[in-house]
């Protein structure tokens, strides 16, 4: 499934085309922005090429009708979904919604909420809708991960009829936060509901999310984007007295106020400059104003860190990301300063030297820390695509409700155990690619499999770990092994046969080899859908016109998170006449 995504904010136009199936893939990357005298700068990435220069565009709203050309001359023009980005879903939307004209006018009457950012939102969606009126439209919103927050966490001290108004805490930067926590989990090798986590994001705008146990506990910002740490432009908390004494005292109105804390103050208040880089420059050549903008951006999110951990009453990871959590070793070196009483040491030779090349999200935490400290680059784009093709299966009216169907090539889950004894003592695995599954990655690195009959070369590896070893192939590929490999779920390994793994440190023999049993992967709201519970065996028929095929016994496993799709092997797929992807519907009992 093809997606384009929009990010659509005040002064920026950026959207992204993705490659959604097993796996999601950025094809092409667009953006416009400084936009002045009737032109702007753009940039687009496609494969190797990457093209900047000036487009004679002069607002967001022009810019937006050049994309289908920009696509196009690219040799990108098939789309299946748009997704939009939307800063604000008040408390009503809690996941992405396929937009008609009941939901744009819903979402329109937040704009009191976020009146910077929800107008250009919508009016990316409203051209979007004109210029592509025969696809879907999904609006994923930034605040609905914190919709789990506890009222403890999302109210204010106020009277009530202001709280009746609408005067809450929701908390922002939700489709990173969800993000960075599942690629931390994933990188910790631990499931994200057993783990404590503080997100970091620290790009233009900036929050602390607490990650209680793959839920939103609390987050830094409020009711908008301006509460919590020091930004790029924005003040981040203040005493609310402020508003009084700058009335009283300054002679300034209300719009005069907000205006000077959204975008005058935080690092540009304090040092003349919102850019990190440059303030870290400065820094270094002596410059005491941008000294003391690192020593308060740094302690604020230190404190965040020091609350979150007491808020969740315990602390497994903190997760750096955005432009100065990802870029910035000596920013992340003093939030972390003085953790160590609550068992969080940062290694500084691995601080400088993480590199995030290839979505690699290394951990840089001191040898004993109990604390574990990741950092990674957020990927709320492909976020949002992927929620998007999710929205799409789970709410197109549709019925009965297609089924995407995808194949599994032979493949193997490993253990620390077998990574240490094909690749080397503690080597750890670069993701390649992210597969649909939330959490799940295919590795660059390969294996081969070896029987008494034959040789498998280049054998996918996917994560994350597992305490066994499990290796899948298809009944084609048993013969070629040589080996008889039994039909099972996955997980049940008791009696199967040995086979030899062969990596570039070495093999490891083990048992766990079998022919995976096709099943469902999805989540409680389409099992409800489709009327399935976690354990049945279902009917799948797909509906190829030369080779159509009901697929009967197919186990059905619902996960929290899981993205609803087929499984099935290369063998299953050629007897259907599935050649890369298809979809296919349940069958009446
Ligand atoms: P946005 O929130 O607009 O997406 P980014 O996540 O790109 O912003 O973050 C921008 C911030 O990251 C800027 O303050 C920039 O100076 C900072 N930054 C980028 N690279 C570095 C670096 N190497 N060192 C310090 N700060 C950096």
């Amino acid at each position: 499934m093809q997606i384009l995504v929009f990010n659509a904010g005040s002064s920026s136009l950026k959207f992204g085309l993705f490659s959604v199936d097993r796996e999601t893939r950025e094809v092409f990357k667009g953006s416009y922005e400084r936009f002045r005298n009737g032109e702007c700068d753009y940039r687009f990435r496609h494969g190797e090429t990457d093209e900047r220069g000036a487009a004679p565009f002069a607002s967001l709203r022009e810019a937006l009708t050049g994309v289908p050309d920009a696509l196009m001359r690219f040799g990108l023009g098939s789309i299946d979904a748009v997704g939009h980005r939307i800063v604000h879903g008040g408390a009503q939307f809690s996941a992405p919604t396929l937009l008609d004209d009941a939901r744009v006018e819903t979402i329109a009457s937040l704009t009191p909420l976020a009146p910077l950012h929800l107008p250009a939102n919508l009016e990316a969606v409203r051209l979007c809708r004109a210029l592509w009126p025969e696809l879907p439209q999904v609006a994923v919103f930034d605040t609905a991960f914190h919709l789990t927050n506890p009222a403890f966490a999302t109210t204010y001290a106020v009277p009530l009829q202001w709280r009746d108004a609408g005067l809450r805490r929701y908390g922002f930067h939700g489709t990173s936060h969800k993000y960075v926590a599942g690629r931390a989990a994933e990188e910790i090798g631990r499931a994200l509901g057993d783990l404590q986590l503080v997100s970091i994001h620290l790009g233009n705008g900036a929050s602390v999310c607490a990650v209680n146990r793959g839920q939103s506990m609390d987050s830094s910002m409020g009711m908008t984007p301006l509460e919590g740490l020091v930004m790029g432009t924005r003040s981040g908390d203040i005493d609310p007295g402020a508003f009084g004494f700058l009335f009283r005292e300054l002679g300034l109105s209300v719009q005069e106020i907000e205006d000077a804390l959204y975008d005058e103050s935080g690092l540009k208040g304090l040092a003349g400059s919102s850019d990190m880089r440059d303030i870290e420059d400065r820094a270094a050549k002596g410059d005491p104003q941008a000294q003391l903008a690192i020593e308060i951006y740094a302690y604020r999110v230190r404190k965040y860190v020091g609350a979150y951990a007491a808020a969740m009453g315990g602390l497994d990871a903190i997760v750096f990301t955005g432009g100065i959590g990802e870029n910035s070793p000596s920013m992340r070196r003093r939030i972390c300063e003085g953790l160590g009483f609550m068992g969080l040491q940062l290694d500084h030779d691995r601080n400088m030297a993480a590199n995030l090349a290839d979505r690699a999200a290394p951990q840089i935490q001191a040898y004993g820390s109990r604390v574990r400290i990741v950092v990674t680059e957020t990927a709320e784009q492909l976020m949002i695509a992927r929620e998007t093709a999710a929205a799409l299966v789970s709410e197109r009216p549709e019925s009965p409700l297609r089924l995407p169907i995808a194949v599994s090539g032979r493949h193997v889950h490993l253990s620390r155990e077998a990574v240490d004894a094909l690749f080397g003592t503690d080597y750890e695995l670069t993701h390649a690619t992210l597969l649909r599954q939330p959490g799940h990655w295919s590795a660059k690195e390969r294996v081969a499999l070896v029987g008494p009959k034959g040789r498998l070369e280049r054998v996918a590896i996917l994560g994350p770990l597992r305490e066994r070893t499990q290796i899948e192939v298809s009944r084609t590929d048993s013969f070629a092994l040589g080996i008889d490999v039994p039909v099972r779920d996955s997980g049940r390994l008791e009696g199967t046969p040995q086979v030899t793994i062969e990596g570039p440190a070495g093999s490891f023999t083990t048992d766990g080899l079998i022919i995976a049993a096709r099943h469902i992967h999805t989540n409680p709201a389409d099992a409800a859908r489709l009327g399935v519970e976690d354990g049945d065996y279902v009917d799948v028929r797909i509906a190829d016109e030369d080779r159509a095929l009901t697929f009967s016994r197919t186990l059905v496993r619902v996960g929290t998170d899981s993205f609803t799709e087929v499984h099935i092997d290369t063998d299953e797929a050629n007897a259907a006449g599935i050649e890369v992807s298809a979809t296919g519907e349940l069958v009446e009992p």
